[in-house]
């Protein structure tokens, strides 16, 4: 073997392995460790509504009475230096019964970090939710849903759960150019336990903003109701207790309608749906 072609051989490896890493940090429904949960199983029509960023004044209020108006209690990911700026947002929020996730302190990508500058990001930012009042588990949700090994271990070590989603209408420019075409987007996709990603904190995202009242009513419409992270995760758990005492002996996969996979599996079946799309959005899962 020629060493041009020894050297071919390196670079396209390596070119590989680059690529396989790049699509495992931007997994929705895969990680090495701990659980990652793009949507919770459930048979109820449960649907989580998840806000990433901020928090932002303007976003808060216009966002706020639509969501009070409706009834719907969602979940919003803040960085902690922008709730650090705000604390009366986060107060705010928590009066008004939303459940708030820690999305880090910096929005940096986090699947090249070091434990130590990971775990400070996380503890910096539960201290300022639990400053804001929060008193319920504070799930994590990655900047830009980057991770490779070190997040996830940190987060399995504080047996925490990496939620990410299923819905995701922002992160496709020709759907996010209208709040018509992000509200069609989410509706035929919805299934129960689904969880639904939007950006609306800054002003680029006035689209995602105006879809908001959209998917609330068409899909309380079709009898979906609107719960908080935590509370489509518990259901998840009495879904399964259910199960286990209706079903003492172990049942097949219902893989019909994909609503008794395990989220394991389901991680694993939906992978390949998933594939199609990395590397091809644009903006995914950004601020
Ligand atoms: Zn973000």
């Amino acid at each position: 073997m020629s060493k041009t072609t020894k050297i071919l051989i390196v670079l396209l490896v390596s070119l590989m392995l680059c690529r396989a890493l790049w699509n495992l940090s931007k997994s929705e429904t895969y990680q090495v460790f701990g659980e990652i949960i793009p949507r919770v199983q459930t048979e109820e029509k449960l649907v989580a509504l998840t806000f990433d960023d901020g928090p932002t004044q303007a976003a808060l209020d216009e966002l706020l009475p639509k969501l009070q108006a409706r009834g719907v209690k969602a979940t919003f990911f803040l960085t902690g230096n922008e709730l650090q700026r705000r604390p009366d947002l986060g107060k705010k929020l928590v009066e008004a019964g939303h459940e708030l996730g820690n999305h880090s302190y910096s929005h940096s990508r986090m699947a090249f970090k070091t434990a130590g500058f990971i775990k400070e990001e996380l503890r910096k930012t539960d201290e300022l939710i639990r400053d804001a009042g929060y008193t319920g588990t504070i799930h994590f949700r990655p900047p830009y849903g980057t991770k490779l090994l070190v997040l996830p271990y940190v987060l399995a070590n504080q047996q925490r759960k990496t939620i990410m989603w299923d819905i995701e209408p922002d992160s496709y420019d020709d759907v996010a150019a209208s709040s018509a075409g992000i509200v069609n987007h989410v509706i035929p996709r919805v299934k129960p336990g689904s969880i639904i990603i939007l950006h609306v904190m800054y002003p680029s995202r006035s689209t995602s903003k105006a879809a908001v009242p959209g998917i609330i009513d068409a899909l309380q419409a079709k009898g979906y109701r609107f719960v908080t992270v935590s509370e489509l995760l518990n259901s998840q758990k009495i879904s399964s207790d259910l199960t286990a005492q209706q079903s003492p002996q172990p049942q097949p996969w219902n893989l019909a309608d994909g609503i008794r996979i395990k989220t394991g599996q389901l991680g694993k079946m939906s992978a390949a749906r998933h594939v199609i799309g990395i590397g091809t959005e644009t903006g995914r899962a950004g601020r």
